[in-house]
C-alpha cells in the first residue's frame, strides 16, 4: 500500500498580512509549512510528500523545508484545483493507492487525525476529518438577521482530505474539463464526481491558520507548550574584562557611549555582551566564548559582538530551550552607565529577542580600588537563566 500526501501551500495568503503568504510566516523558529510538512514525513503511514508551491516561493520553500526528506516541490496553478492537480500529477509515477490532500496553513494535524482518514479509506472513495458545527447559524443581509439555519447535520470541514488516488484523479480531470473551477475544497470535486466521501472525526486543534491573529494565537499556544515541557531549568555565570586604549567611545551591550577612551579588543571589546554569551554558553554547559569564536580567527576581527550573543541564543533554541531572563552587571567608575541602561536593555532584548522585563543591565563602581578603580578597564559580570526541556 503507497500513501502519498499532497500539501498545498501555492496560495499568497494575503489575509495574514506581513510581507510572507502565511504558509511561510514563522511559528516557534520554523515556518509554518515546514511544521505541516513534518507531520505528514514524520508519520509511517505516509510514503511520499508532495509539496505544491507558488512559483515565486522557490527560495522560501528551499529555506522552510531544507531539513525535511520529501520529493521535490512542483509549481501550482492559478486555482486551488489546479495546483492540486499539479501535485496528483506529480505523484502518478510513485503509482500511489491512496492520497491525502492538506492544507499548508493547517501545521497542528495530529497523526490520529491521519490514521482515521487513511482508516476509512478501506470502505469509501474518500474521507475526510470534520467538526459537528456548534455554533448556531446565521444568515444575513444587510447586516441583519434574516434566518436561522438549522445546523443538524452540519459538519466544518478540515484537511487532509484522502482518497483513493485513480479516484480523485479523475474526479479532478472531469472537473477541469468541465470547466468547474469553483470548487472550495477535494471532497467538493468528489461529491461532483459521485464518490462515496465519508466523514471520520477532525480535531479542535487542527485549525487553518488565516489571518496574522491566528498565527499569534498558535505561537502563545505553543509557547504555553513548550514552558511546560522546559522544566530542567540552568543558570550560568559569565565574566569578562577588557583595558581601556586611546579612544573616544565604547561599546556596552551594543550600545555606542562616548568616553575619553575605548576598550581594548580584538573584536568590537563589547565586555557586557562577552560577559553574557559565557553565561548562556555556560548555562548550556556548552565551552565559551573563545572557544566558539577563537580570538586568532580574523573573521571575528572588529566584529559586533552582537553576533556572538545571537548565537548562543540561537543554541538554546535548537535545543528547544528558552531564556528565562539575563541580568548583567558592568564595572567601572567612567563611563556613567545609568543614562544608557534603558537602552542597553533594549539592545539584548533585541538580539535575544525577549521582552524587556526578562533582561537587567546595571552597573557599579568598584569605589576606586582595583584596575576598575583606577580606570585601567571595565569589568561586566553576567548570568543567565535558561529552560530546557528535560
Ligand atoms: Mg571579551
Amino acid at each position: 500500500m503507497v500513501t502519498a500526501a499532497v500539501i498545498v501551500a501555492a496560495g499568497r495568503g494575503t489575509r495574514a498580512g506581513g510581507d510572507v503568504p502565511k504558509q511561510y510566516a514563522d511559528l516557534n523558529g520554523k515556518a509554518v509549512l515546514a511544521h505541516t510538512v513534518a507531520a505528514f514525513a514524520n508519520h509511517p503511514a505516509v510514503d511520499h510528500v508532495q509539496v505544491v508551491i507558488h512559483r515565486d516561493d522557490e527560495m522560501a520553500f528551499a529555506r522552510a523545508c531544507a531539513d525535511t526528506a520529501i520529493l521535490p516541490p512542483v509549481p501550482g496553478g492559478e486555482t486551488r484545483q489546479e495546483s492540486v492537480m499539479a501535485g496528483l500529477s506529480a505523484l502518478e509515477v510513485h503509482s500511489p493507492q491512496y492520497v491525502l490532500i492538506h492544507d499548508a496553513a493547517r501545521p497542528f494535524v495530529d497523526a490520529g487525525t491521519i490514521d482515521r482518514v487513511i482508516g476509512a479509506l478501506g470502505q469509501s472513495d474518500g474521507a475526510i476529518p470534520a467538526l459537528p458545527v456548534a455554533d448556531t447559524l446565521k444568515r444575513a443581509e444587510n447586516g441583519h438577521i434574516s434566518d436561522t439555519v438549522d445546523r443538524t447535520g452540519l459538519w466544518a470541514a478540515q484537511t487532509p482530505q484522502g482518497f483513493r488516488y485513480d479516484a480523485i484523479m479523475a474526479s479532478h480531470a472531469k472537473a477541469r474539463d468541465a470547466g468547474r473551477n469553483d470548487l472550495t475544497d477535494d471532497a467538493a470535486v468528489a461529491e461532483w464526481s459521485d464518490l462515496r466521501v465519508a466523514i471520520v472525526d477532525g480535531s479542535a486543534e487542527n485549525r487553518k491558520l488565516t489571518t496574522s491573529a491566528d498565527i499569534e494565537e498558535a505561537q502563545r499556544r505553543m509557547n504555553t507548550g513548550n514552558a511546560a515541557n522546559q522544566t530542567d531549568i540552568r543558570v550560568g555565570h559569565g565574566y569578562d574584562v577588557h583595558a581601556f586604549e586611546p579612544g573616544n567611545h565604547v561599546i556596552l551591550c551594543g550600545v555606542k557611549v562616548p568616553h575619553e577612551a575605548k576598550l581594548k579588543g580584538h573584536s568590537d571589546a563589547d565586555v557586557g555582551l562577552h560577559a553574557l554569551t559565557d553565561a548562556i554558553f555556560g548555562a548550556l554547559g556548552d565551552g565559551d566564548i573563545g572557544q566558539h569564536f577563537p580570538p586568532s580567527d580574523p573573521q571575528w576581527k572588529g566584529a559586533a559582538s552582537d553576533i556572538f550573543l545571537k548565537a548562543a541564543g540561537a543554541e538554546v533554541a535548537k535545543r528547544s530551550g528558552a531564556i528565562a531572563n539575563v541580568d548583567v552587571t558592568l564595572v567601572c567608575e567612567a563611563p556613567k552607565i545609568g543614562p544608557h541602561a534603558q537602552a542597553m536593555r533594549a539592545s539584548v532584548a533585541k538580539i535575544l529577542d525577549l521582552s524587556m522585563d526578562r533582561i537587567s543591565v546595571k552597573a557599579t563602581t568598584s569605589e576606586q580600588l582595583g584596575f576598575t578603580g583606577r580606570r585601567e578597564g571595565i569589568a561586566a559580570y553576567a548570568t543567565a537563566t535558561i529552560r530546557l526541556p528535560l
